[in-house]
C-alpha cells in the first residue's frame, strides 16, 4: 500500500467536500478489523473510495470488499485511487443505489459498513442482517448526525433521516440476536455484533 498516495486521497476528498470516515472513526474500526482479519467486506456508501482503501489493509488472506456507489462521478475517482494505491484486487465496486443493488447480492460478510442515505439505514439494516455471518459486526457511520439523533431538535430538513437514524438505534438495541454499543467518535458510530 502506497502511503503517501492515501493522504494524497485523504487531502484531495476534504478539499472536495466528500463526507470521509474522519480519524478517530476509523481507528476503532482498524482494531476490530486487525483482530477479525475479515474475508468478505460489506461497504454501503464508497465515495472516493478513501474508507474501502483503508479497510483493505486488514483484510484476511483472498479477502475482499464489495462496496455500492451511486454517484458515477465518484465510482470513477474511487476507481482511479484504488488502482493508485494498487489495491484493485480487493476491492469490487458496484455502481448504483444501495436500495436495489442490495437485494441482489447473496454473499454472506464477515463485517459491514454502513455510510450512505441515512434516510435508508433500516433498509440497510435488514439487509445486512440477512447477509452478515455468525459473529460478524455491523458498523454505521454517522448515527449520532451531529448530535440531532439525541436531541429534540427537529429541524424540517433533517427530519427523516433522524426518524430512521433513531429507528436503526431501535431495531439494534431491542434485537436479542445483536449486541450494540454506540460511540461518540467522529460523526457517532454503532457497533452491533450478531450471534
Ligand atoms: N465511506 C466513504 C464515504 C461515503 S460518503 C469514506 O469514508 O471514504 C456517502 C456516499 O454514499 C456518497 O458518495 C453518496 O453518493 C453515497 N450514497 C448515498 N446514498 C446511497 C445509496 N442509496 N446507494 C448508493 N450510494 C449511496
Ligand atoms: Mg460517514
Amino acid at each position: 500500500m502506497n502511503k503517501l498516495e492515501l493522504e494524497k486521497i485523504k487531502q484531495k476528498a476534504l478539499e472536495d467536500h466528500i463526507p470521509i470516515i474522519m480519524d478517530d472513526t476509523l481507528e476503532v474500526i482498524a482494531k476490530y478489523l486487525k483482530e477479525l482479519k475479515p474475508k468478505r467486506i460489506l461497504e454501503i456508501g464508497t465515495a472516493v473510495g478513501y474508507s474501502a482503501i483503508c479497510f483493505s489493509k486488514y483484510l484476511g488472506k483472498n479477502g475482499i470488499i464489495d462496496t455500492i456507489e451511486r454517484d458515477l462521478e465518484r465510482v470513477q475517482e474511487a476507481k482511479e485511487n484504488i488502482k493508485k494505491v494498487g489495491v484493485e484486487e480487493k476491492i469490487n465496486i458496484y455502481e448504483g443505489d444501495a436500495v436495489e443493488i442490495l437485494p441482489t447480492l447473496n454473499e454472506k460478510y464477515d463485517v459491514v459498513f454502513i455510510d450512505a442515505a441515512k434516510g435508508k439505514y433500516p433498509f440497510f439494516l435488514k439487509e445486512s442482517i440477512r447477509m452478515i455471518k455468525p459473529n460478524g459486526i455491523i458498523f454505521a457511520d454517522n448515527i449520532l448526525y451531529k448530535g440531532y439523533v439525541m436531541s429534540d431538535y427537529n429541524k424540517h430538513k433533517q427530519r427523516t433521516a433522524v426518524r430512521n437514524l433513531r429507528e436503526y438505534i431501535k431495531e439494534v438495541t431491542q434485537n436479542p440476536n445483536i449486541q450494540t454499543e454506540i460511540l461518540e467518535v467522529g460523526d457517532g458510530l454503532a457497533i452491533s455484533k450478531i450471534k
